[in-house]
């Protein structure tokens, strides 16, 4: 049943808080407004002019293949976001076909999260290694620059995000496996293989990307190993689904980065802040922070040099960004928990916590700064809380 948007209009508050700011008269996306209170009415707090640091996959172009879609948020998309794009894909399931990513690589890495389902990825290394794995909802996986790859759904199909190590990355400019054979000259190909031109008759004469094939077959029967004893099968894969979270104050995290996934050169925490708790006031010294929002809704705060500060709202599916060392914190503004992935293009995973920094400064300088108490300061805490406040469920 449609909204009476006019009642809903009315019942919106306007761009006015106190003696400051007006009625709106002229049009409104209300809908769009109420996921943004943070932006239609600013905190006191913000100040000064600020980039653009959301953008809701919502709001992203989809690709429908044969057998699953696609849709990515880049650098074109969200300009600040100049290290990391992202791009969600699904692959259909069925009990004849399932959906395939085309067998393909491309110049940047690729670091990928499950958010549903169960999928077999494939890859071969330089040195002729063969993986062969299968991943479910909460695992990742990590393919370098240029090395081919694929995923394929199980019967019950998947869901995933992918993540570059570069901004300006696009899914729809990979290197496909279709696109390259048809476009060598056949005597070329015939030559390569050590095959007769006839050979390669049949092959796709357009891109195939997302196409439908047979389900894979069970894990040990599609395993290739090599057979030089000398070559050792890379590990692409991280079951992280398997790895439990470590409890904070107002939530838990699990943090991945090169020290326990040794092929990755992207690092990552999984957040996740129960009603009204937060992740604590920090930020990172190595890399910008790129969001991907899971589950329920958030609001973060980003504060630059020189009095600017500006305050987004976020929810599930949205992509929040956060440029290196400035100061942030993410507040679950629902009622349920609220959760997100942190990546950064670095192999190791580095935060520094504004509450631990203050823990470990001579107390009497802290003093002369804040113009606290002695008590409050001795409250600090000298280990990172990570997620703080808030009501446990
Ligand atoms: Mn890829
Ligand atoms: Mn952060």
């Amino acid at each position: 049943m449609a909204e009476d948007t006019s009642s809903t209009t009315s019942n919106l508050p306007g761009p006015e808080s106190g003696p400051l700011g007006g009625p709106q008269q002229g049009p409104r996306d209300v809908m769009r407004q109420r996921q943004n209170p943070d932006l239609l009415i600013p905190p006191r707090t913000d100040s000064g002019t600020m980039p653009n640091l959301r953008f809701s996959f919502a709001d992203s172009h989809v690709r429908l293949q044969p057998g699953g879609w696609t849709n990515e948020v880049t650098q074109r998309e969200l300009p600040i976001a100049t290290e990391i794009s992202g791009v969600q894909m699904h692959l259909n399931g069925g009990d004849t076909m399932t959906g395939v990513r085309e067998l393909h690589w491309h110049k940047e890495a690729e670091w990928a999260y499950m958010l549903s389902g169960t999928a077999r990825i494939t890859a071969v290394d330089p040195f002729g290694g063969s993986f062969v794995d299968d991943v479910k909802a909460g695992d990742l996986w990590f393919f370098p620059a240029g090395v081919p790859h694929s995923i394929q759904a199980h019967r019950e199909g998947c869901e995933f995000l992918l993540t570059f190590d570069d901004g300006a990355f696009s899914e729809n400019g990979t290197l496909l496996l279709s696109d390259f054979m048809r476009h060598v000259p056949p005597e070329v190909l015939a030559k390569n293989f050590g095959q007769t031109e006839s050979a390669f008759a049949n092959i796709p004469q357009e891109d195939l990307y997302i196409f439908w094939a047979p389900p894979p077959p069970p894990l040990q029967e599609a395993l290739v190993p090599n057979t030089d004893p000398n070559v050792q099968p890379p590990q692409y894969s991280f079951h992280l689904s398997q790895v439990d979270y470590v409890e904070c104050p107002g939530g838990r995290v699990k943090i991945i980065d090169s020290r326990r996934f040794g092929v990755t050169t992207i690092s990552c925490a999984v957040v996740e802040a129960d009603p009204g708790a937060m992740r604590e006031l920090h930020w990172h010294p190595n890399a910008d922070e790129w969001q991907y929002y899971l589950e329920g809704s958030a609001r973060m705060t980003v504060f630059d040099s020189s009095s600017l500060a500006r305050t987004f709202d976020y929810q599930a599916g949205d992509v929040g960004y956060v440029p290196k060392v400035l100061g942030h914190y993410v507040e679950n503004t629902g009622d349920g928990p609220m959760r997100f992935l942190a990546l950064f293009r670095h192999p190791l995973y580095q935060d520094v916590s504004l509450s631990q920094w203050l823990a470990l400064t001579p107390p009497g300088l802290v003093k002369a700064h804040l113009s606290v108490s002695n008590e409050v300061i001795a409250s600090f805490s000298k280990t990172k809380q990570s997620v703080v406040g808030g009501t446990k469920p």
